[in-house]
């Protein structure tokens, strides 16, 4: 019995890859063993190492002067790569807050650098908009300049990708990425988390400009040093085998499904439903700026907080889980990423609806 999971990540994966992993588990392509046990520098797991690669490259137009790594760490862990490998301690480094993932960002590159500088916070807002580039501070001597272009606890998205100049942007791609379509030659360096729109966790995903690698401090751990890793195929050390071959049958799922163009499509039909249904009723609400509300994390609040619980037990027994929000803000959060397919958000709006007619 498969459920709508609106977890915020782990997350739902594609119904159709499961399938695949299930049927091929025990004994991969003839091999008499499961992915999970061959070995990651043998042909045959070389193949699917690359394969992922192209198809990712294929999916978002990423240009060859750009290399993509299989990096394990999470994206937590690249809060600290990033420092380590574009900046020095006495760099100044320029990063946008908007919401929780940005500050527990700020918060680790404080770590690496001695000037970090706050170029906007969306406090003025709580953290429920982005604040329009015209306000930012940026530094012109920065090495980087870092955002997180969907904050998954808030629901709030850049609706824009900022301007920076010659100056390298740096982007937290964790809740968004493949989302949609994406220029990537905007960026100097984009990561995401594999949790939520690429596979299992354990996985996370850099695409990075060739003239930003080099860089490194000579204190960086090998196992994050961008240039170290790029020649190496991502395997310095034992990558994280089983997330990385889950993740190339996601890519390759989200090919048939049309590509980018198509998947973006669909969420934004989605979102707008969901968000429809939300602003239509007096009994739910969501705080965010219509401008900057999330595609994939749709957060929102009933008028009858002592609800919260009955509402989060009534969904789970009409299949629809993991609907409470982050820890740290309560209420609900739906997050409605790629493999969320349409029918479950029309059945959370009717759930919602049926709810509120009887409580509201
Ligand atoms: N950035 C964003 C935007 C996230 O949503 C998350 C995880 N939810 C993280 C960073 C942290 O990712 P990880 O747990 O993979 O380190």
């Amino acid at each position: 019995m498969r459920v709508f999971n609106f977890s915020a990540g782990p997350a739902m994966l594609p119904f159709p890859v499961l399938e695949q992993v299930r049927e091929e588990l025990p004994d991969w392509q003839g091999s008499g063993m499961s992915v999970m046990e061959v070995s990651h520098r043998g042909k045959a797991f070389i193949r699917v190492a690359e394969e992922a690669e192209a198809d990712l490259r294929e999916l978002l137009s990423i240009p060859s002067d750009y290399k993509v790594l299989f990096l394990s760490g999470g994206a937590t862990g690249q809060f600290a790569a990033i420092p380590l490998n574009l900046a020095t301690w006495a760099s100044t480094v320029d990063y946008v807050n908007t919401g929780s993932w940005s500050k527990k960002a700020i918060g680790e590159a404080r770590t690496f650098c001695s000037r970090v500088h706050v170029v906007a916070d969306a406090k003025d807002s709580n953290y429920s908009s982005v604040p329009p580039q015209s306000e930012w501070n940026c530094s012109p001597d920065a090495a980087y300049l870092h955002y997180t272009p969907n904050e998954t606890i808030g629901g709030v998205e850049f609706p824009f990708v900022p301007e920076t100049g010659d100056v390298p942007l740096v982007a937290d791609f964790s809740s968004t990425i493949l989302s949609r379509p994406l220029d990537v030659t905007r960026f100097g360096l984009i990561y995401a988390g594999a949790q939520k729109n690429i596979g299992p966790a354990g996985l996370t995903i850099v695409i990075v400009r060739e003239d930003l690698l080099g860089r490194a401090r000579p204190a960086t751990p090998s196992i994050w040093n961008y240039q170290k890793m790029a020649a190496d195929g991502s395997m310095s050390n034992t990558p994280p085998t089983f997330s990385w071959y889950v993740a190339g049958l996601v890519f390759r799922w989200i090919r048939q499904q049309g590509g980018l163009a198509a998947m973006g499509e669909r969420n934004r039909a989605k979102a707008a439903k969901l968000y429809a249904a939300i602003d239509a009723s007096p009994f739910y609400s969501n705080p965010v700026d219509p401008a900057c509300r999330s595609w994939m994390n749709v957060p929102f609040t009933l008028a009858r907080p002592e609800l919260d619980k009955t509402f989060l037990a009534e969904a789970e027994k009409a299949g629809l889980t993991n609907l409470a929000g982050h820890r740290s803000v309560g209420g609900m959060r739906a997050s409605i990423y790629n493999a969320m397919p349409p029918e479950g958000v029309d059945a959370l709006i009717d759930f919602m609806r049926e709810f509120e007619r009887r409580h509201g």
